[in-house]
C-alpha cells in the first residue's frame, strides 16, 4: 500500500514553492490510489511556531489537500527520536562528542583542510571512541559514525551510497567524506532533521517521499541512517523548485511571499501555477477539488 506524506517546517506560512511539494506529494498518493500523510516537522522548536502550523493546515486545506489521517507533530515525537539514538549508541553506530564548531575549524586548519559543505564543517572525527572517545570532556552533541555503519554492512568506509531518483535517475554520494559524522542530536538538545525524518518516515510507513530538489543531497546520508536501524529504504522522487525573480530558489529565508489569500478562485490560480511548474497542463476548474482531479491522469503519464 503506497503511503506518502508532505512535511513542511512550520517556520511560516506555505509560499508558492512549498505548495509545488505539497501538490506533488498529494498527486502522487492519489495517482497510486494510496494514502497522503501530513507531517509537522517542528523539531527545530526556536524557528517554529504553532501559528505558522496553524496557518499551514489551513493552507493546505483551502487548496483541497487534505491528509487522511490527522498530521503528526515531530515536537510531541521525543522518545521515538531518543530510541533510535539509544539503538545507534548500543549498536556501536553513534556516538558522543564534546567539539564546539570552533574547535573543529581549528582541528581542520592544522590539517590543512577547510573543507566546508553548506557552511557545514567536515567533522575531523575527534571524539570518535576509536581515537579515545570524549577525552573526558563533556558530552555536547550526538554524531553518526558514517564508517562503522558502512563497514557493519560490508562496505569500505569510503565507499559510495548509491540511490535512484524517480526523476532525476541515478544519484550517488561519498557519504563519509562528502558529509562525514553528521549530527544526530544538537548541542541545542534539539534532535537533528535527518534523525526525525529517517524515524517518522519509517514509522509512519512511507512508502513514497516526494518533496522538492534542494533535498536531494540529504537522500544518501538518510540512507545511510536507515540501514543503519534496520528500517526500509522509501523511493524518492525530488519535483524540481520553483525559483524567484532573482533566480535563487523560494524559501522562507529569502523572503518567499506567502501564498496569496482569497476564495476558492485565487487557490485555483495558487495550484495552477504549481501545477506548471511540475510540468503538469493548466486547467479551468471552478474549485481545487474539481482542479485537482485534472491532474491525476496527467501525474500519472509522468511518474506512474
Ligand atoms: N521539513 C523539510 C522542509 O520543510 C522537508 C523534509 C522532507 O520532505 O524530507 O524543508
Amino acid at each position: 500500500m503506497y503511503v506518502g506524506r508532505f512535511a513542511p517546517s512550520p517556520t511560516g506560512p506555505l509560499h508558492a514553492g512549498s505548495l509545488v511539494a505539497a501538490l506533488a506529494s498529494w498527486l502522487d498518493a492519489r495517482a497510486h490510489e494510496g494514502r497522503w500523510l501530513v507531517r509537522i516537522e517542528d523539531v527545530d522548536k526556536p524557528r517554529c511556531s504553532p501559528e505558522a502550523t496553524h496557518t499551514i493546515l489551513a493552507q493546505l486545506h483551502a487548496h483541497g489537500l487534505v491528509p487522511d489521517v490527522p498530521p503528526v507533530l515531530q515536537s510531541e515525537r521525543d522518545a521515538l527520536y531518543q530510541q533510535a539514538l539509544d539503538q545507534l549508541l548500543a549498536a556501536g553506530l553513534a556516538y558522543p562528542c564534546a567539539c564546539s564548531r570552533k574547535e573543529i575549524a581549528q582541528v581542520l586548519a592544522t590539517q590543512g583542510q577547510g573543507q566546508q559543505r553548506h557552511g557545514e564543517l567536515v567533522y575531523p572525527g575527534t571524539c570518535r571512541p576509536e581515537n579515545g572517545g570524549l577525552h573526558g570532556r563533556e558530552a555536547r552533541a550526538w554524531r553518526l559514525h558514517v564508517a562503522a555503519c558502512l563497514q557493519r554492512d560490508g562496505l569500505p568506509a569510503g565507499a559510495l551510497t548509491h540511490w535512484q531518483d524517480r526523476r532525476l535517475g541515478p544519484q550517488s554520494q561519498r557519504v563519509a567524506e562528502a558529509v562525514g559524522d553528521f549530527v544526530l542530536r544538537r548541542a541545542d538538545g534539539l534532535w537533528a532533521y535527518q534523525l526525525a525524518v529517517v524515524v517518522d518516515d519509517a514509522a509512519q510507513g512511507i512508502t513514497d517521499v516526494v518533496r522538492g530538489e534542494d533535498l536531494t543531497d540529504n537522500t544518501a546520508r538518510q540512507i545511510v541512517l536507515q540501514r543503519a536501524l534496520g528500517l526500509p529504504t522509501p523511493r524518492y522522487l525530488h519535483t524540481t523548485l520553483v525559483l524567484g525573480a532573482n533566480g535563487e530558489k523560494l524559501s522562507k529565508q529569502n523572503a518567499a511571499e506567502p501564498l496569496p489569500e482569497g476564495g476558492a478562485a485565487q487557490c485555483v490560480a495558487n495550484l495552477q501555477a504549481a501545477a506548471v511548474a511540475l510540468g503538469l497542463p493548466a486547467v479551468s476548474a471552478a474549485s481545487p477539488e474539481a482542479a485537482l482531479r485534472q491532474w491525476i491522469l496527467p501525474w500519472k503519464m509522468q511518474f506512474g
